[in-house]
């Protein structure tokens, strides 16, 4: 659909791309503030989940399923967030985020605006960013081999 972000582009970097759908890593500040947070984006424009069909809903589901455990093996967060929103974007995405207790809005939502009582980024320990940047260096290369299979 022309003017469609995400059928313009990828809407992230690539980390598994299929037939119907593709898992892309949320990049700039969003993914530098969140680790591991990724999308799932059905390859065809479509508006909502609903307008898909019963085969087609189930496949979208197991993708967001096979990333969500991933996710949750390779950094161990507090929570997971998976949500659909797309009212800027209406082309059929989730959005699958690992949540941490230091993060810049837990236990809010992501899109919430950070609390001062909130570590920021700049505010991580030495220890804290070491571990982010080991995660987040290992993480993507779990997602891809949970998908290496199907
Ligand atoms: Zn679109």
């Amino acid at each position: 659909m022309p003017g469609c972000e995400l059928c313009d582009g990828d809407g992230g970097e690539l980390i598994v791309v299929r037939e119907k759908w593709r898992v892309v890593r949320v990049s700039g500040t969003d993914g530098a503030a969140y680790p591991g947070y990724c999308r799932v984006v059905w390859n065809e424009h479509v508006r909502e989940l609903t307008d898909l069909n019963a085969a087609d809903r189930q496949v979208f589901m197991e993708a967001l399923f096979t990333l969500e455990i991933a996710l949750r093996g390779a950094l161990r967060p507090e929570k997971m967030n998976v949500a659909s929103l797309g009212n800027l974007t209406p082309h059929l995405h989730w959005h699958v985020i690992p949540r941490f207790r230091d993060d810049p809005t837990f236990p809010k939502p992501v899109w919430a605006i950070s609390t001062p009582s909130a570590p920021s980024l700049d505010t991580l320990t030495e220890k804290q960013a070491g571990d982010r940047a080991y995660t987040d260096a290992k993480w993507v290369s779990v997602v891809k081999r949970a998908f290496a299979t199907d």
